[in-house]
């Protein structure tokens, strides 16, 4: 039995890998599944499908009933054009903070997970406590999901799951959800003296964002739910990118762009206005020049909102947990919309400031693993009273 680590030290170890979402997981998958292992705790790996990824299910406990699921992803985001004080991939410690990659989004919930496996293993558990570690959370949550298609065959199906994403400890039951486009605009090239032969695709582009933006003016004034900051569905243009050179009326125009909804809101609202606005302002004219003028938007992928249901399970856990009396809900989005369409009651629980999260010099407090490792430590408790 190797000796007990402590969440600093095993937090050391899982930011010494670099697990940005483009990269392969697998040393961490590797160590995780040592360490686990050392404790007599066996794991299955959830491979990704090109096998350069995996995901990781392990249950402590007994089997055959449902437990909880202590839920974590293993990817960061990147470090490139940040500038750090120390090392992203060494922890640093300065005055009660951790400082690297991924401390506090999420290996800090991940690495108190682990330290607390010699205390679950300690405990005569009458419910299992499920260690679900994932993949490719920062890239539209899409490593989560084979694992959660299992659920509903060989893994075990968790009557309730904790998806540690930093919430400072406070008890998360609603997110938005979040909606990717992209947008192709097809014009057609000219000598830029006589613009009037072609169709200005940068120029249509400018003019589909522009409504965008009015189209979310619209929005923030007629929603406004005050448990979501900023109370209403959001629109952002992330890029841009058309045209070949300045004497040339641009063919090709495409923009990415984001919509994060409200749970309540209806999420084709947006790319039905715009595609409503491009068939009436602006397709009739680019047709006249050319038949090949259009206006496609396709959806690049998106993440349900995370509202838990009434009376959950999950979020009566948490709160008893941590002995808080409300509920807070957050505009960033998790696996924890995914959970909950797939029938598992889930909350979102975790050390950290997500204000800290993909920043240069992201941290977390000692303080926060501290509360993190108690309420582990309740949990088991609890789950085996
Ligand atoms: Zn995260």
């Amino acid at each position: 039995m190797p000796s007990p680590a402590t969440p600093q030290e095993l937090l050391a170890t899982l930011v010494g890998f670099d697990t940005t979402s483009a990269k392969s997981n697998l040393a961490l998958i590797d160590f995780v599944e040592d360490y686990l292992k050392g404790h007599g705790v066996s794991s299955v790996r959830v491979p990704s499908p090109d096998g350069r990824k995996a995901a990781l299910f392990a249950t402590i406990g007994p089997e055959g009933v449902g437990g909880i699921g202590l839920s974590g992803h293993s990817d960061c985001v990147p470090v490139e054009g940040q500038s750090w004080s120390s090392d992203p991939f060494t922890l640093t410690a300065r005055d009660g903070k951790l400082y690297a990659r991924g401390s506090c989004d999420m290996k800090g919930f991940i690495a108190c997970v682990l330290a607390s496996v010699p205390r679950f293993k300690a405990r005569p558990l009458k419910e299992p406590i499920h260690i679900i570690v994932s993949y490719d959370e920062e890239v539209g949550c899409t490593g989560v999901r084979p694992l959660i298609a299992r659920l509903e065959q060989d893994l075990p199906r968790p009557r309730a799951i904790i998806v540690g994403e930093p919430t400072t400890m406070a008890v998360v039951d609603a997110h938005k959800r979040i909606d990717a486009y992209r947008t192709v605009v097809t014009g057609k090239e000219a000598h830029s003296s006589l613009p009037a032969l072609g169709v200005n695709a940068i120029s249509v582009a400018a003019a589909l964002v522009g409504e965008l933006d009015r189209i979310s003016d619209k929005i923030a004034v007629r929603q406004n739910d005050p448990r979501f900051e900023p109370p209403y569905t959001t629109v952002s243009v992330g890029t841009i990118e058309g045209g070949t050179a300045g004497n040339i009326v641009p063919k090709h125009c495409e923009f990415q762009w984001l919509v994060r909804s409200l749970p309540d809101a209806e999420p084709n609202e947006i790319p039905r206005d715009l595609a409503a606005y491009a068939e009436k302002a602006l397709l009739p004219r680019m047709r006249q020049v050319t038949e090949e003028a259009a206006i496609d938007t396709e959806t690049e992928g998106s993440v349900p909102a995370f509202k838990a249901g009434p009376g959950s399970e999950a979020v009566a856990l948490a709160l008893s947990l941590t002995d808080a009396n409300a509920t807070q809900a957050v505009s960033y989005a998790t696996e924890a919309g995914l959970f909950e369409q797939a029938g598992c009651p889930s909350v979102i629980c975790g050390p950290g400031d997500i204000a800290q999260a993909h920043t240069a010099d992201e941290f977390v407090t000692i303080a926060q693993l501290d509360a993190c490792m108690a309420f582990l430590e309740s949990l088991a408790k609890r789950l085996s009273a």
